[in-house]
This record gives structure tokens, C-alpha cells and sequence, in this order.
């Protein structure tokens, strides 16, 4: 008779301590946004050509000054350099993912 080891059961003791006191409140943080919402060209976090506002969309320089003329198409606000993020911090507060690309709002903006 073989009697498996499904049942095995380890103290989980541990479990009190990975509760974290508190975690950082989300949006605490810049997103940095991976890119362009109008051209969807990419925006490292890195990058200088990266403009945001106050709500965080995010645009690269060259859709700002030619096609919103310096303001957001979602929001009306005015946008402004990215800052960049240290790379020592970005390995601890990654970058956003989540591509946003609306293409229409742009249009709208256009003169
Ligand atoms: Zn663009
Ligand atoms: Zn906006």
C-alpha cells in the first residue's frame, strides 16, 4: 500500500507576517503610459518626447505641437513634460502597460 502525500500540511504560521502595513494608496504614482494616445507611437518612461495631463493622457511632443496645440482633447487642460522616472525606482513602480489609443479624440482637436 502507497499511501500518497496529498495531505501534507505545512504550519502557516507565517501568515500574520506578509501582511503589509500599508500598501502605497493606488495612483500615488504617474502611470507613464507606454504611448501616444493619438499616434500611438511608443513613450518609454524614459523618454523625453512624452507629455501628459493633469489626468495623466498621455501624447508625444510632436502630436502636442502640431495636432492638439498644447492641449488635452480629452480633458481641455494643458499638457506638460512627463517626468521621468529613475531607473532604480522603475524596477520597484513599473511602468504602465496598458496601451491607450484614441485616434477620434485627436481628430476632434485638430484645426
Ligand atoms: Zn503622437
Ligand atoms: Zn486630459
Amino acid at each position: 500500500m502507497v499511501a500518497p502525500h496529498s495531505e501534507s500540511r505545512s504550519t502557516l504560521a507565517t501568515i500574520s507576517r506578509t501582511v503589509r502595513p500599508a500598501e502605497l494608496p493606488v495612483g500615488a504614482m504617474l502611470e507613464l503610459r507606454p504611448n501616444c494616445e493619438c499616434c500611438d507611437r511608443d513613450l518609454p518612461p524614459e523618454s523625453t518626447e512624452a507629455m501628459i495631463c493633469s489626468f495623466e493622457c498621455t501624447f508625444c511632443r510632436s502630436c502636442v505641437e502640431s495636432k492638439l496645440k498644447g492641449r488635452c482633447p480629452n480633458c481641455g487642460g494643458e499638457l506638460v513634460s512627463r517626468p521621468r522616472r529613475p531607473a532604480e525606482k522603475l524596477a520597484k513602480n513599473p511602468a504602465s502597460t496598458q496601451r491607450i489609443f484614441k485616434p477620434q479624440g485627436c481628430a476632434g482637436a485638430a484645426e
